[in-house]
């Protein structure tokens, strides 16, 4: 437990992103801590325009859960807060876990200055159930977060525990960038990833079947980079169908019905029972 407060002491106090000598050789599924230091999570929500991305998004993830008589949701990618908030104004009861202590550091204060206390917890998805209490009706882990595992081992493990955190019925809802079409087509300039702002740039600048890194370049010349896993969404129905999860459906950007290679996002809703 020492050890764990000293890292996250020390991961508050960075200011460079910490990839090494060789970035896309840096493959670890603890990096992520390394990449969201605090003045790129400061930068996140000129990245994310909160209104274009709920315009974009619409009612979807609301509708989804609400369709389903859910109540309790934990949000354990809640980044800068966006669907915490968003969940919590909707008058659904949010617990909003991160493993980035910068993250939720400014999503406590992206509630706040909304009227919101919300309940934060640092978790890492692979230990979650150690830090977190009870089981909830729904779990969300949007914004491509979970590619930000880089180990089949570490994905297998995430999805475990939060099968565990979930009630017998409950429900996982899992986004990810279609990587597919990144990986077959290359990267297409004319999609524009539906929750960049206006002004920043991001796009993919390198990838194999091993990682897409990629670039974030803000208007006062800041440049970003993550080092994401590029897992195909087929694989990603058959980790979800393996983690004991009895029914996974695949919507294309918030459609039911697409074409494989159009949609930006494909968003996963796995139900327990
Ligand atoms: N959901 C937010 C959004 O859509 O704006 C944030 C998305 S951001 C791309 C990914 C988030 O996942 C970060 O806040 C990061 O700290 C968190 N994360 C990545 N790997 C994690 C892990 N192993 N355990 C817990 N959180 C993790």
């Amino acid at each position: 437990m020492q050890a764990k407060h000293a890292s996250v002491n020390a991961e508050l106090q960075l200011d460079e992103q910490a990839y090494g000598q060789d970035p896309i050789a840096n493959r670890e599924t603890d990096l992520y801590r390394g990449e969201y230091i605090m003045s790129f999570v400061e930068k996140w929500d000129e990245l994310i325009d909160w209104d274009a991305r709920a315009d974009s998004e619409g009612q979807f993830f609301i509708d989804i859960l609400r369709a389903r008589g859910k109540e309790t949701v934990l949000d354990v990618a809640t980044g800068t807060g966006f669907h915490s908030v968003r969940l919590t104004r909707a008058g659904f009861n949010v617990t909003s876990a991160d493993g980035s202590a910068a993250m939720l550091a400014k999503a406590f204060e992206n509630g706040q200055k909304r009227s919101m206390i919300l309940k934060t917890v640092q978790a890492d998805w692979r230990w979650l159930n150690r830090d977190i209490q009870g089981k909830y009706d729904a779990i969300i882990c949007l914004g491509n977060s979970f590619t930000h595992l880089h180990d089949e081992k570490d994905r297998r493990r995430a999805l475990a525990e939060f099968y565990a955190a979930l009630k017998h019925d409950g429900i996982l809802i899992l986004d990810q960038r279609n990587y597919d079409s990144m990986l077959d087509h290359g990267y297409s300039n004319k999609h524009k990833y539906y929750y960049a702002g206006e002004k920043v740039k991001a796009e993919p600048t390198y990838i194999d079947e091993g990682l897409a890194r990629f670039n974030y370049s803000f208007p006062d010349g800041s440049e970003y980079t993550l080092n994401m896993c590029p897992i195909r969404k087929n694989y990603m129905r058959r980790l979800l169908s393996e983690a004991g999860f009895e029914r996974v459906r695949t919507y294309g950007d918030f459609q039911e019905s697409y074409a494989e290679s159009e949609p930006d996002f494909f968003i996963h809703i796995a139900e327990k029972s």
